[in-house]
């Protein structure tokens, strides 16, 4: 195992990824399938997010522990102050270390379907710098990750005061910023040419989404407030939605927006694969030298 700061100082892009805990038994047959093809890639590390509501709280334990040990590869759980008390944070927190994990990302969460504004649980937390200070306070034995917004947050389009957010949640003791998705590498320069000058000096990772499906990122973006670019929206619906020509627009898309990213010294590039192997491998397979990866 090893742990995001000395992850990140190895001086070479670390490629990441991102898994969820799936709800059916078949979802977890293929993500066993997608995982061995994924894992192959020799990723840093794979990260496993944290469902609404802590849904999946004992399911993302469970998927980080299995890709330890079946799958031999650094992973991470992600946890939400959604409806937690200072306890169950304690006992999370333990649960993580017992399995072997050295990292965490650190979330506050989404407010819970039906509900616009954010209540933490009673005895949790408002904010995710809270979590970070409490984990800090709590154990020297992880390292811990944030999230970052290239455009703003969705409940915080001033770009300058969500990175000032972004600065509080590090100076509490964050040693990585993974970012929000987004398509148009400009607002991520900018947000990290801004980072950079309020004084954030961790790595700071961006996130990729490969599009397999219009529709479904459609969705996605106007939940977490990332826009689509003209162009490539437009490329997109030339082609039937969910259809092989529109798959393959996306994963072109993405191989280009991440050779774009890798070649303005990115620390590493974090790929959220839904689950689902085929654009991160192509991504891996063209652009593996970045990685120093020559056989995929
Ligand atoms: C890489 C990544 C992984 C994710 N994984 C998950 C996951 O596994 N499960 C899940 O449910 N969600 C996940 N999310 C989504 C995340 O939970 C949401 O974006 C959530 O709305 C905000 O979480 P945060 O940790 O950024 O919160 P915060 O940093 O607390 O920000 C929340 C809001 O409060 C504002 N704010 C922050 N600090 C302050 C302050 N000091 N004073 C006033 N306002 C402040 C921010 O601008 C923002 O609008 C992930 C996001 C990313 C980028």
């Amino acid at each position: 195992m090893t742990r995001f700061s000395e992850l990140y100082a190895l001086g070479r892009p670390v490629l990441s990824i991102e898994i969820f805990p799936p709800k059916t038994p078949k979802g977890w047959a293929n993500l066993y399938y997608e995982l061995y093809h994924l894992t192959r890639h020799n990723p840093g590390f794979v990260s496993v997010t944290y469902g609404a509501g802590g849904s999946t709280r004992d399911q993302t334990l469970e998927l980080t522990y299995e890709v330890r040990t079946r799958f031999r590869v650094n992973s991470v759980p992600h946890f939400t102050c959604v409806g937690a008390s200072r306890e169950s944070v304690r006992e999370y927190i333990d649960r993580t270390i017992a399995i072997g994990a050295q990292n965490i990302v650190a979330l506050r969460g989404d407010p819970p379907r039906g509900q616009t504004e954010f209540k933490p649980a009673p005895d949790g937390f408002r904010y995710a710098y809270e979590l970070v200070e409490f984990i800090r306070s709590y154990t020297d034995q992880l390292d811990i990750a944030v999230a970052g917004y290239p455009e703003g947050h969705v409940e915080c389009r001033d770009l300058k005061k969500s990175t000032e957010y972004l600065k509080i949640k590090v100076d509490a003791g964050a040693n990585l910023v993974i970012t929000q998705l987004f398509y148009d590498n400009q607002d991520f320069f900018r947000f990290r040419d801004l980072a950079v000058q309020m004084g954030i000096d961790v790595p700071i990772v961006p996130g990729i989404l490969p599009i397999i499906k219009y529709s479904q990122i459609d969705r996605i973006t106007q939940l977490c407030g990332a826009k689509i670019p003209h162009t490539l929206r437009e490329q997109l619906l030339r082609y039937e939605d969910g259809s092989h020509e529109q798959h393959q627009v996306g994963v072109e898309y993405a191989i280009e927006q991440a050779r774009e990213l890798l070649e303005n010294d990115v620390p590493g590039l974090h790929i959220f694969t839904l689950n689902n192997s085929h654009a991160t491998s192509k991504i891996v397979e063209t652009l593996g030298e970045y990685f120093g990866i020559s056989d995929t």
